[in-house]
C-alpha cells in the first residue's frame, strides 16, 4: 500500500516530533488535537524542531520551510482524517483516553486508513478491538528527540496483517528512521526491556549503599564502552518518569527496596525539582556534567 497523507493525532511532545519528521521527509501531515488552542501552542514547538533539525541534523532554512508548509492542523476529527493512509496516535498514555479516541475514530476513518499507536506501555492488543479493524492496526513506537534517537520499534498484535506490518516498516525507513519489528507482543518493546532493568539495577546498587552514583556510572562506561552510565541516562528519561515507574512497580510488588528507590528519588529529586536535564539538575549538573570531564574516567 502506497502512504502518501498521514495524520497525527496529538499535537504533544511525541506527536509534534513525528508530525515534523514525517513532513520533513516529504509526507503531507495533518496534525489533529482536541482544541484550536493546543494546535496554536503546538506551532511553537514545531519552530523549535526546525531550529533542532538545522542545529543537530545540518538541515537548511529552505528544508524546514517545505516541511512546515505541508503541515496542516485541525481540531476536527472527522476532516483531520477524511483522507488518511495512515494515522498515528500519540494521545495521552492513559487507556480511557485511547480507547475513546479510537472508538470515534473507527467510525471516521475512510476504510482505507491504517492506526498505529506510539504508546510506550501498552499493548497493541488492549486496543484492537475499539479500532473497528483490528487487521491495520500496529504499534509503531518511536523515541523522544526522534530526529538524532531515530529508532522505530513496530509490533503488531496476533491479528496485525502481515502486510500492513510490512508496509509500516517501509514507511518507518521512507522518514529516516532505523525500524526495528518485533516479532510478538512484548511490554516495553526491545528498548525498555533492555533499559529499564539496567536503570533498576543502578538504583538498586545506590539505595542499598553498594556504591555512589558516580562508582556506577564510571563502571558502566569503562566496562562496555557506552557513553552514559545509568544515572547519566535517567537524568536524560527524566527523573519524574523513573519514579512513577518504581511507584507503580512497588505498589504492585511490596518489594522493600523498591519502596526506598521510591522513597530516595522523591526526597533528593522530585521535592526539590531536580528532575533531571530539563531542569539542568538531577543526578548530575548540567549543561556540564561530571561525567563528561576529561579525567572522569581516570
Ligand atoms: P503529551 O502529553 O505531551 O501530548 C499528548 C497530546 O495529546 C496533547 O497535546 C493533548 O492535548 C492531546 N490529546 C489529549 N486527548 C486527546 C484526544 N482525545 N485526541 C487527540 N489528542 C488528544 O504526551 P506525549 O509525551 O507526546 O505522549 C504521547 C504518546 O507517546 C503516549 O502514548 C506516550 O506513551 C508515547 N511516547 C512518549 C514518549 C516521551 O518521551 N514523551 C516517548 C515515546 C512514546
Amino acid at each position: 500500500m502506497n502512504i502518501k497523507k498521514v495524520t497525527i493525532a496529538g499535537s504533544g511532545v511525541l506527536g509534534s516530533q513525528i508530525a515534523f519528521q514525517t513532513a520533513f521527509h516529504g509526507y503531507d501531515v495533518m496534525v489533529y488535537d482536541i482544541s484550536d488552542e493546543i494546535l496554536e501552542k503546538s506551532k511553537t514547538a514545531f519552530q523549535k524542531l526546525g531550529e533542532a533539525f538545522k542545529t543537530d541534523l545540518n538541515a537548511t532554512q529552505q528544508q524546514v520551510n517545505e516541511a512546515m508548509k505541508r503541515l496542516s492542523f485541525s481540531s476536527d476529527l472527522a476532516s483531520a482524517i477524511d483522507d488518511a493512509d495512515l494515522l498515528i496516535e500519540a494521545v495521552p498514555e492513559k487507556p480511557a483516553i485511547k480507547i475513546a479516541f479510537y472508538t470515534k475514530l473507527a467510525d471516521l476513518a475512510p476504510k482505507k486508513t491504517i492506526f498505529a499507536s506510539n504508546s510506550s506501555t501498552m499493548l497493541p492488543s488492549q486496543f484492537a478491538e475499539s479500532t473497528g479493524r483490528p487487521a491495520q492496526f500496529v504499534a509503531l513506537h518511536f523515541a523522544n528527540e526522534i530526529w538524532k534517537h531515530n529508532t522505530a520499534e513496530i509490533m503488531g498484535h496476533p491479528g496485525t496483517d502481515p502486510k500492513i506490518f510490512d508496509t509500516i516498516v517501509a514507511f518507518a525507513k521512507s522518514i529516516g528512521m532505523v525500524a526495528l519489528p518485533l516479532k510478538k507482543e512484548q511490554p516495553g518493546y526491545i528498548v525498555n526491556s533492555l533499559l529499564v532493568p539496567l536503570l533498576s539495577a543502578g538504583l538498586d546498587l545506590l539505595v542499598r549503599g553498594v556504591s555512589d552514583v558516580e562508582t556506577i556510572d564510571k563502571t558502566w562506561i569503562v566496562a562496555t564502552g557506552a557513553p552514559t552510565g545509568p544515572f547519566g541516562i535517567l537524568d536524560i528519561v527524566g527523573i519524574t518518569t523513573a519514579y512513577n515507574i518504581n511507584k507503580m512497580e512497588a505498589d504492585k510488588t511490596g518489594d522493600p527496596v523498591k519502596q526506598q528507590v521510591v522513597d530516595y528519588l522523591k526526597e533528593n529529586f522530585i521535592d526539590k525539582g531536580k528532575l533531571g536535564v530539563a531542569t539542568g539538575e538531577g543526578f548530575y549538573k548540567y549543561p556540564n556534567p561530571s561525567f563528561k570531564e576529561a579525567d572522569f574516567l581516570k
